[in-house]
């Protein structure tokens, strides 16, 4: 069990502008990061090269699957005001990825975004520097 999710703020940020940028499709990130302890901490925004920018939730890509274990986290945007909350595909997509999922809704600010557990149930996190 984790304790606490920590996200940099800078790979928070690159993954909140490329929201704006793919708006009003969907954006489709991972994020990096290691276990220190009982915490996560994500520290950078890796853009799967063959994801699929779609606005239809369903459509992941198998290449998003990530390879290796330093991939903590799956970060995307819906185009509709917040607040984020997973749809149904988005949870099945949680359950097959597990680890750790960043929703951010428009107009993707620090406060549009929701991190969520591999179950889908809403989790804390914070922003470090
Ligand atoms: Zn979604």
């Amino acid at each position: 069990m984790f304790s606490m999710l920590y996200v940099k703020r800078k790979a928070l940020e690159s993954a909140l502008q490329g929201a704006k940028e793919t708006y009003p499709d969907e954006f489709i990130g991972l994020l990096r990061g290691e276990d220190k302890e009982k915490d996560t901490f994500l520290t950078e925004l890796i853009i799967a090269p063959l994801s699929s920018y779609d606005e239809d939730s369903s459509s992941y890509s198998p290449y998003f699957i990530p390879s290796n274990t330093m991939e903590k986290a799956t970060f995307h945007s819906h185009p509709s005001p917040g607040p984020a909350k997973p749809s149904r595909a988005d949870r099945h997509f949680f359950a097959r990825f597990g680890c750790f999922h960043f929703i951010a809704s428009y107009p993707f600010g620090l406060g549009d975004v929701n991190a969520f557990d591999e179950k889908g149930k809403q989790i804390e996190f914070a922003i470090v520097d």
